[in-house]
């Protein structure tokens, strides 16, 4: 609940839960600001420890009613300004679990002049107070929502200061150009005694330029990836009645263990699960079995597990093998691949049973080669994962590499930034390169350095910053 009169911008002392609420073994409530020690002392059962705590130091005592009952026992985690997550006096306070508890601290809390956070304050402020730019506070959302081993990886990476850094050679560069042109506005070529024509084009600097625009666009490009990362792909599983879709699904969702939803439809509609096929969250969906049916509600079924099938970014076509290709199968599978035309959708025919019908001669189908599986006993699951991941590649438009991830973007708000400045930077190299004078040039590579800026929060407004805070969840 945001306090009412409460903006980013006011400097009080502030306090809200950082853990998630209901029973569990500890609760962590957070507090910061200016005065925050003394303001906790005054709840505090061992009031002279906690105000002349040095920072990074626990303190084990009570948290007191203002009528000095006792609430809770505790430990409080004591840091001073400016070495804290804030930037400003803070302390983590560990109470124990459930909701009674956390309530009472956190109305103890109040009563000593605490106000509740808004969402995100706490990153904000360690924003404004130069802990961390924009795009590690963002990192620190994306590590929070992380759903796969590799989703946190990119995170921490840009939590490590990746892209920051990324961004700050890039816009090194540019303002190197900017200088360089800025000098040519002020003063003659013949003054300074540069040969502008020794760059090809008008643009002094340009293959620096040039280099940045590169740069730009590999980041441009890593959004793709990233964002299949963060959002995970839809994968629907389809076929005739029978063919064993729901038995592929119970054993996707069984070889990952890492699983953490699966949500029923109704028997007849659909069921998912997210799972993480290496590295990557895959929104898998089992769908009723595709034919035409004379039972309202299977058909009911059936058309929703079409509709599912018009967002899916990826299809896994499951044919019995005991019956073999059937005249449907082929219809369908012609479907997806002439579709394919108007927006690639990737599909993997599959053979499953193999354990009673082995794999026929004639492998090829409209949609690719046939994969040989056993639903029932596992067998070419293995090779199915791993086609799923170079589809999914192949959708991204990238591969995988190993190793140190590569400097990425994280968010919407860092892509359409990048995009807006290599616009800039590529409109000011092609009016370069037809010669055209630089005052018109200079502007264009001004704003990109400034779009650069707002990425990382050196350039940046209050809305900007408010619209971006309040994504984020109360207590971070
Ligand atoms: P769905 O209607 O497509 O979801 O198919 P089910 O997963 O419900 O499977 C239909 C029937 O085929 C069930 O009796 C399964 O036990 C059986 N089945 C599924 N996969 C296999 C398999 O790989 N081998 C064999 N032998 N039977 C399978």
């Amino acid at each position: 609940m945001a306090p009412t009169g409460a903006s980013y911008g006011d400097d009080s002392p502030i306090a809200a839960f950082a853990s998630a609420p209901g029973k569990s073994a500890l609760t962590l409530i957070r507090c910061s600001g200016p005065g925050a020690l003394e303001l906790a002392a005054s709840v505090f059962s061992a009031k002279d420890k906690l105000l002349q705590a040095r920072g990074n130091t626990v303190i084990h005592g009570w948290i007191v009613s203002p009528g000095n009952d006792k609430i809770d026992e505790v430990l409080v985690s004591a840091f001073r300004a400016p070495k804290s997550y804030t930037g400003e006096d803070s302390l983590d306070i560990s109470c124990h679990g459930g909701t009674a508890t956390g309530n009472g601290v956190m109305a103890a809390l109040r009563a000593a002049g605490f106000r509740d956070a808004l969402p995100g304050e706490f990153t904000f402020r360690a924003f404004m107070n130069g802990k961390l730019d924009l795009t590690r506070c963002e990192s620190v959302m994306e590590l929070v929502s992380a759903r796969t081993e590799t989703g946190r990886r990119n995170a921490v990476n840009r939590l490590s200061g990746a892209l920051e850094n990324e961004i700050n050679v890039v816009k090194k560069k540019l303002v190197e150009v900017l200088a360089g042109a800025e000098i040519f506005l002020d003063y003659s070529e013949d003054e300074i005694g540069i040969d502008a024509e020794e760059d090809a084009g008008r643009l002094p600097g340009r293959r620096l330029a040039e280099e940045a625009l590169a740069r730009l666009h590999r980041l441009a490009e890593s959004w793709r990836r990233e964002r299949i990362y963060q959002e995970g792909i839809l994968a629907v599983i389809a076929g005739r009645p029978n063919a064993g879709k729901s038995s592929l699904f119970n054993l996707l969702i069984r070889e990952d263990r890492s699983i953490v939803t699966e949500i029923p439809g109704t028997t007849r509609d659909w069921i998912e699960a997210w799972v993480s096929i290496e590295g990557i969250p895959v929104r898998l969906v089992d769908t009723a079995g595709l034919r035409d049916s004379p039972d309202p509600v299977e058909a009911i079924g059936v058309e929703r597990s079409r509709a599912m099938l018009e967002n899916a970014e990826l299809v896994l076509y499951l044919i019995d093998g005991a019956d073999g290709v059937t005249d449907e199968d082929s219809a369908f599978i012609g479907e997806l691949a002439a579709r394919q035309n108007s927006r690639p959708l990737p599909c993997i025919p599959i053979w499953n049973k193999t354990d009673v019908a082995p794999m026929p001669q004639a492998r090829q189908t409209a949609a690719g080669h046939l994969l040989g599986i056993s639903a029932k006993t596992g067998g070419g699951v293995a090779e199915l994962t791993a086609s799923i991941a170079t589809a999914i590649g192949k959708i991204s438009g990238q591969p995988e590499t190993a190793g140190t991830p590569q400097p990425a973007i994280g968010t919407t708000r860092q892509k359409n930034l990048v995009e807006a400045a290599v616009s800039a930077l590529e409109e000011a190299l092609t009016l370069g390169e037809r010669e055209e004078p630089l005052d018109l040039i200079a502007p264009l590579l001004r704003d990109a350095v400034n779009l650069l800026g707002e990425i990382t929060g050196e350039v940046s407004t209050a809305d900007i910053l408010e619209e971006m805070f309040g994504k984020f969840c109360v207590g971070k």
